[in-house]
């Protein structure tokens, strides 16, 4: 029985020391925060000012994300029901339908999306008004 010496073996894992010179493709979070992308689905904004309380975002929601709940605050004065939307982020898939369906352009979806809880309800989302 003969010995070869893998020489190439050998050295290879010592290639993966070039790495501890280069820079890192992640981010030292969250002391470093993650560039805003336009168009980015983040979470729900609805101009109180703007929304009718039509319910049309309710309707199209195909996850059922949405019920509209008491505005609080002051609403815009052609909002007949008094209600505004709320969306669920235990159901919502970031489709943006509600946003399309939205008549008076009342409701937007924001760029940021970072969001951590440990209070389940804290997912019941009232859009902040804009
Ligand atoms: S957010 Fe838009 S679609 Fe939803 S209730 Fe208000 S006006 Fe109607
Ligand atoms: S983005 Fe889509 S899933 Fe989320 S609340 Fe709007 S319609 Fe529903």
């Amino acid at each position: 029985m003969s010995w070869e010496l893998d020489i190439k073996g050998l050295i290879q894992p010592f290639g993966a020391l070039k790495f501890t010179v280069k820079q890192p493709h992640t981010l030292n979070y969250p002391i470093e925060k993650r560039q805003e992308v336009i168009g980015y689905r983040g979470f729900h904004l609805n101009s109180l000012s703007l929304c009718v309380g039509c319910g049309n975002c309710q309707d199209i929601c195909m996850n059922e994300a949405i019920d509209m709940v008491e505005a609080v605050g002051v609403i815009n004065s052609k909002n007949a029901s008094g209600l505004v939307p709320r969306i669920d982020y235990g159901r919502c898939c970031w489709c943006g339908l509600c946003t399309d369906v939205c008549g008076p352009d009342s409701l937007r979806l924001e760029s940021n999306c970072i969001y951590a809880s440990a209070d389940a309800n804290s997912f019941l989302y009232m859009p902040k008004d804009c």
